[in-house]
């Protein structure tokens, strides 16, 4: 059996997202800023995409712009808020200590240039608060920029109380939506979202394009210079094969969301239930506000590279974490926010399902992982010192 549990690192393209581009690559080839029949194809295929992400997440047409991807529009939405916050001498910014790196590495690079960014702390809950937004907020904040949902261990922020905290104090709003967008019912309006980012390839669309939405009237300023394509914000001719899938694919993500969130909660909670029987493990992220996809583990005693290609020979395909940190031997940044020591960080699972998968997939999960943990111990040195007395459990 093959069972690919890593959906929040990709997910696999939908038909309906993959019939949507073809066209655009043999047929309607023009580009959209050409004046000519084919071009203006092009350009009517570009608006109705436009349009049907604007229809799911709530806002106006104008207000999208399409990206090459969560971490450019993550970039262009942080670095224009920075941007305007200095005109007004504001150089304060609040974010959490769990982002993702396309957000964490753009802070970084504006605290080099003397911002001063506030991390949340995620320790309680593993997750924010709004109220701790609030009591962060001073004078010179010029944006509040917090995922939606967490990539690693699943937490649900929440958004709309922290987006009406902002719009109460005057300070922009920006939210690293990629995890949640097809997942999640979002209205940028209601929820008081003055910039959301996205991304194509993970519910269902293609890799390599995403989209910013921006509230109209904030000042976006280009990170990509050249053409006036994207009302002058984002130059470059538009991946319309792209823009199509990723449309196609939002678009059905929505129409079927409540029955998707059901069904795939269903599954996650069967797995979590199941590998809690697991003696000195710990779910990882918040218990109850959680992606319906999202199972995270910590084991003890094991060494999660190993139980990863352990899993992979038996066919299941998970993480440790996310996909950006793989390959580095550091733990994960989010694991040590919520407070797990190096050791247990370690020893981490995700397994992040999509509708995709089935029940019987969850079954042969749910028969091998355990398998594969007891093995792993049964070789382990630390495991060996946790058994005699010589170290202390932790979980
Ligand atoms: C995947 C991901 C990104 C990056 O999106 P790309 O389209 O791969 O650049 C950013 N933030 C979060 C939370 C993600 O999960």
């Amino acid at each position: 059996m093959h069972v690919y549990a890593d959906n929040a690192a990709t997910t696999a393209m939908s038909q309906t997202a993959i019939d949507a581009m073809v066209p655009y690559f043999n047929g309607i080839y023009g580009n959209p800023s050409s004046l000519h029949s084919v071009g203006q194809e092009a350009k009517e295929a570009l608006d109705a995409a436009r349009a049907k992400v604007a229809r799911c997440l709530g806002c106006e047409p104008r207000e999208i712009i399409f990206t090459s991807g969560g971490s450019e529009a993550d970039n262009q939405a942080i670095l224009s808020a920075a941007r305007y916050g200095a005109r007004k001498n504001k150089r304060h910014i609040i974010s959490t200590a769990f982002e993702h790196h396309a957000v964490l590495h753009t802070l970084q690079k504006l605290e080099k240039e003397g911002f001063e960014v506030t991390y949340l702390d995620v320790k309680q809950g593993h997750n924010v608060t709004a109220r701790q937004v609030q009591e962060a907020i001073r004078p010179d904040t010029c944006l509040v920029t917090t995922m939606y949902a967490n990539n690693e261990i699943g937490s649900i922020l929440p958004i709309a109380e922290i987006g009406a905290v902002c719009r109460e104090a005057g300070v922009s709003f920006h939210t690293d939506a990629v995890q949640a967008v097809g997942h999640l019912h979002i209205n940028v309006k209601e929820q008081n979202i003055d910039m959301l980012s996205l991304s194509g390839h993970k519910f269902h669309g293609p890799k390599g394009v995403g989209a910013l939405y921006v509230r109209k009237g904030f000042p976006l300023v280009n990170i990509i210079e050249g053409g006036a394509q994207e009302r002058g914000k984002r130059a470059g001719t538009e991946n319309l094969p792209g823009i199509c899938g990723m449309a196609a694919a939002l678009e059905e993500s929505c129409a079927n969301m409540d029955a998707n969130m059901a069904r795939v909660s269903a599954m996650r909670d069967k797995l979590i239930a199941g590998l809690s029987q697991i003696p000195h493990s710990a779910l990882n992220g918040d218990p109850v506000n959680r992606l319906p996809g999202n199972v995270s583990f910590c084991f003890e005693g094991i060494e999660g590279e190993s139980l990863l290609l352990l899993l992979d020979a038996k066919g299941v395909c998970a993480s440790s974490g996310s996909a950006c940190t793989s390959g580095s031997l550091d733990p994960s940044h989010v694991l040590l926010a919520i407070g797990r020591v190096h050791d247990v960080a370690h020893g981490s699972l995700r397994l992040s399902l999509s509708e995709y998968n089935t029940d019987e997939e969850i079954d042969h999960i749910l028969r091998v992982t355990p398998e594969v943990v007891a093995y792993l111990r049964s070789i382990s040195p630390v495991w060996r010192d946790l058994q005699n007395g010589k170290r202390q459990y932790i979980l």
